[in-house]
C-alpha cells in the first residue's frame, strides 16, 4: 500500500504569488516508520523533536535578530530570552499606535515562528536543506504536483477552477503509478490520501474524490486508490509537513529560480522508467514554450498522453 502527502502552495486564486502548487508525496506505507524517524531525528538537531515543520515561516527573515548584538554568539536561552524581550517590546509599540491591522498581523508573524526563533536564519536554511537532502535519497518515495502559472489558466477553457484539476491531475498520476507497479504481480498494491486539515478543502476534496470514484478522472479510473483523503493535523504529522517541503520548493523555483532544494526535491518526481529526463510525476502549466527545468524534464511519453498533456498546452 501507498501513502500520498498532500499539501498545497501559494493561493488557487489570483494574489500574490503567480503559481499554486499541489504535491503529493507517495510513500510505500512499510516505509512509514523510518522515514517518520529520519526527519525526526533531523529535527531533533537543531531542538526541534515533536515540533512542526512549516518552511515559509521557517525560511522568511526575522529582522530583530539582525537587531540583537553577535546574535549568533548567543546560547540558546539567551537568544530565546532577547528575542522574546524585543517582540513584547514590539506588540506594544504597536498597540500604542493604534495600529490594529500591523498589530494582529505581527502577533500572527510572532506566533507562527515562536518555534524557530533560537535558530539563526543560516541555521534555519541548514535544517530545511538537511530534510530536503534526507527526501532526495528516498529512492522509493514518487512526488507527483501540478504547478499552474495563474496567468495563463483559463478556468472556462479549463471547465474547472485551477483548485479542481489540480486536485484532479495528481489524483490521476497518484492512481496511473501505482497500476503500473501493480502489472504483473498478483498482490496488488492500493494507495490512499492523506491531506492537511483543512475545513474548506477537507469537503471540496471529499465530495470530488466520490465522484472520481463514481466516475473516474478525466484520465483514468480509480482502481488502485481507495477510500476518501484522510485529513490530519500537519503539525503533528511529520510527512505532511513533507509536503509542505516539496510543494514550496516548486513554487519557489518557478516564481524565484531558486534551486537549491528544487534540485534536491525533484530528484524524487515520478519518472518513465528510468530515464532522468522523462518526468510524468510532475507538470508546469505555463505558456508554451517554457524552458524550466520541469518542462525541459516533461516529454511527450505515454503517459503523458494519459494525462492529455497535449490539449491543456497553452
Ligand atoms: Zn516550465
Amino acid at each position: 500500500m501507498y501513502l500520498c502527502y498532500l499539501d498545497e502552495s501559494g493561493t488557487p486564486e489570483t494574489g500574490n504569488t503567480s503559481h499554486y502548487v499541489l504535491a503529493g508525496i507517495s510513500i510505500p506505507v512499510e516505509r512509514w516508520k523510518t522515514c517518520d524517524e529520519k526527519i525526526e531525528n533531523i529535527k531533533a538537531r537543531y531542538s526541534l523533536a515533536g515540533e512542526e515543520i512549516h518552511v515559509a515561516w521557517i525560511l522568511r527573515s526575522y529582522p530583530e535578530q539582525n537587531k540583537i548584538a553577535k546574535f549568533e554568539t548567543l546560547s540558546t536561552a539567551d537568544r530565546i530570552q532577547q528575542v522574546t524581550s524585543f517582540r513584547n517590546a514590539e506588540l506594544l509599540r504597536l498597540q500604542r499606535a493604534r495600529n490594529p491591522k500591523l498589530y494582529q498581523q505581527t502577533k500572527k508573524n510572532y506566533r507562527k515562528t515562536v518555534k524557530y526563533i533560537h535558530l539563526t536564519q543560516k541555521e534555519r536554511q541548514k535544517l530545511i536543506y538537511d530534510i530536503a537532502s534526507e527526501v532526495s535519497t528516498w529512492r522509493f518515495a514518487r512526488l507527483f504536483a501540478e504547478c499552474v502559472n495563474k496567468v495563463c489558466f483559463d478556468p472556462i477553457r479549463q471547465k474547472a477552477t485551477v483548485d479542481v484539476q489540480s486536485f484532479e491531475q495528481v489524483v490521476s498520476r497518484f492512481e496511473h503509478f501505482i497500476q503500473v507497479t501493480n502489472l504483473g504481480i498478483t498482490h496488488k498494491h492500493c494507495g490512499m490520501l492523506i491531506h492537511d486539515n483543512n475545513e474548506t478543502v477537507a469537503k471540496k476534496h471529499t465530495v470530488l474524490m466520490k465522484k472520481f470514484h463514481r466516475e473516474g478522472t478525466l484520465w483514468t479510473k480509480l482502481n488502485c486508490i481507495i477510500e476518501t483523503p484522510l485529513f490530519v493535523n500537519s503539525e503533528l504529522t511529520a510527512m505532511v509537513q513533507i509536503a509542505d517541503l516539496c510543494s514550496y520548493s516548486l513554487r519557489r523555483y518557478l516564481e524565484n529560480s531558486e534551486e537549491e532544494l528544487f534540485d534536491l526535491i525533484f530528484q524524487r518526481a515520478d519518472r518513465k522508467g528510468d530515464s532522468v529526463s522523462n518526468v510524468v510525476g510532475i507538470r508546469h502549466y505555463t505558456k508554451r514554450p517554457c524552458t524550466c527545468k520541469i518542462c525541459n524534464a516533461h516529454k511527450k511519453s505515454e503517459a503523458a498522453k494519459l494525462e492529455n498533456i497535449g490539449d491543456n498546452s497553452l
